[in-house]
């Protein structure tokens, strides 16, 4: 055949090829994906979540906080939902009533429910959290319970608004990179800036990926981003609502795709820090960058997940070191301010009969989007080793989110547990019974992700 013919015939050929396709690729089916947010900026002056130095409630806006959701379903009705938020975390209270709520008004189960968190700093204290590291008075306490009951209200109803309106839709998986997260066990903050200049790197493990999920309508548009990064919303320290450096990105985002939804979840982010930081310039700047790195990926081609779904998750016991006694805690009313208070509220509970459990009911959530993309996602503040531990173990390309469903302490690994320091037993911001975790902690969760993975395989 003559070079010209043989072209002409190829030509011919892809073109019946794909005449031929057009009737199957648009029988085939899709995931449909339902979409809606709500602002959540609290009307009122109530304390902010994050940093135990705050001496007062909140006293403006620098931007509005939100919940978003997905609202997924595949090809054969299986379906889970993904919420986004600008606040701190959920504590188990709320956790377990949404989900209640859930079940009656959706019929879904926890396995299909993610609630993650940017993990700001700059958004309101939540019902039962962080009550012992600030000065609450009981008007204040009745305006968080207030704040909180009305939040899991518009929870409810965004979930259950995103499920009416779900159309067919396309999902995509990227990672993207960047890199101002910063090990912050490992830097201390004042030389950060130097190192940078410098060009000399810095120190400790971190994870700089970008975990990338987009959602297309049947014309190619974007209609959601969501995307993950494991850094410390921690930027600002400012009397005023925000969604912190994730706040900034989200807006950007949106911004450069108009009728499009970004949302922000927090990766295994507990030791690392955005450095330098404390000023609107510099959380702005790292909000943007992220938003820069979201849309880098989403330029490059990306793996299309097929239309199918599989979620799993377990509530794995995880025991305390120790459960704190009454002579614990009547040491703890001489040491400082923090462990005072807690001291005073769980003597309070010994004395009304209660006691405490020795181990904590700890979600362990594992999804699979189509037939590949595992996304793990581990309650209360995960330390890095975790998203590097499950991504050598499981694939690069896996997606590990902390601050999800309950966030209850922080999450160290075995190396953090063993090192000592903040990150391996602050239990007395989150005002738990005791003071650490079982050494075993890593191993435990990561038998809980393996068992996980084994049920979607
Ligand atoms: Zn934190």
């Amino acid at each position: 055949m003559r070079r010209r013919q043989f072209i002409g015939f190829l030509v011919f050929s892809i073109s019946l090829v794909f005449v031929s396709l057009q009737p199957l690729l648009a029988a085939e089916a899709t995931w449909k994906v339902g979409i809606a947010s709500a602002k959540i900026t609290p009307g009122k002056a109530i304390w902010q979540a994050g940093y135990g130095s705050r001496d007062r409630p909140a006293e403006g806006t620098l931007h509005d906080l939100w919940i978003k959701v997905l609202a997924l379903e595949a090809a054969n009705g299986d379906r889970a939902v993904v919420l986004t938020s600008d606040v701190l975390g959920f504590p188990k209270n709320m956790y377990d009533s949404i989900c209640a709520e859930l079940k009656t008004r959706c019929g879904l189960d926890r396995s299909q429910i993610m609630l993650t968190a940017s993990h700001t700093h700059s958004g309101p204290v939540l019902k039962g959290a962080l009550y012992d590291i600030y000065p609450l008075d009981d008007s204040q306490i009745a305006l968080i319970e207030e704040y909180s009951q009305e939040l899991e209200k518009t929870i409810i109803e965004t979930i259950v608004k995103a499920f009416g309106q779900q159309s067919p839709a396309t999902l995509w998986a990227g990672e993207g990179m960047t890199d101002f997260a910063v090990n912050r066990r490992n830097n201390p903050q004042a030389q950060v800036r130097e190192l940078r200049a410098k060009g000399e790197p810095l120190k400790g493990p971190v994870d700089h990926g970008v975990a990338v999920l987009a959602v297309r309508g049947p014309d190619d548009n974007l209609r959601a981003v969501v995307f993950g990064y494991a850094c410390h919303a921690t930027t600002l320290g400012l009397y005023q609502w925000s969604g912190d450096y994730p706040g900034f990105a989200q807006i950007a985002l949106e911004q450069d795709f108009p009728g499009a939804v970004a949302m922000f979840h927090a990766g295994c982010g507990a030791d690392q820090n955005p450095l330098p930081r404390r000023s609107i310039a510099l959380c702005g700047k790292y909000g943007f960058t992220l938003a820069d790195a979201v849309q880098e990926t989403l330029k490059k081609p990306m793996r299309p997940i097929a239309p199918r779904l599989g979620t799993a998750l377990e509530l794995v016991e995880l025991d305390f070191e120790k459960t704190l006694s009454r002579e614990d805690l009547e040491a703890g009313l001489k040491k400082n301010i923090y462990y005072k208070r807690r001291a005073e509220r769980l003597l309070k509970q010994l004395d009304e009969g209660q006691s405490f459990a020795p181990s904590y009911p700890y979600p362990v959530q594992v999804w699979k989007l189509g037939d590949e993309q595992l996304w793990i996602t581990l309650g209360g503040e995960v330390v890095v080793d975790y998203s590097l531990r499950f991504k050598a173990k499981y694939g690069p390309q896996t997606w590990v989110t902390g601050y999800s469903n309950d966030v209850m302490s922080y999450i160290p690994s075995h190396r953090v547990w063993e090192e000592g320091g903040y990150e391996s037993a602050a239990f007395y911001v989150y005002g738990q019974p005791a003071d650490r975790w079982a050494p075993e902690i890593e191993e435990r969760i990561a038998a809980s992700v393996g068992r996980l993975v084994e049920t979607l395989d």
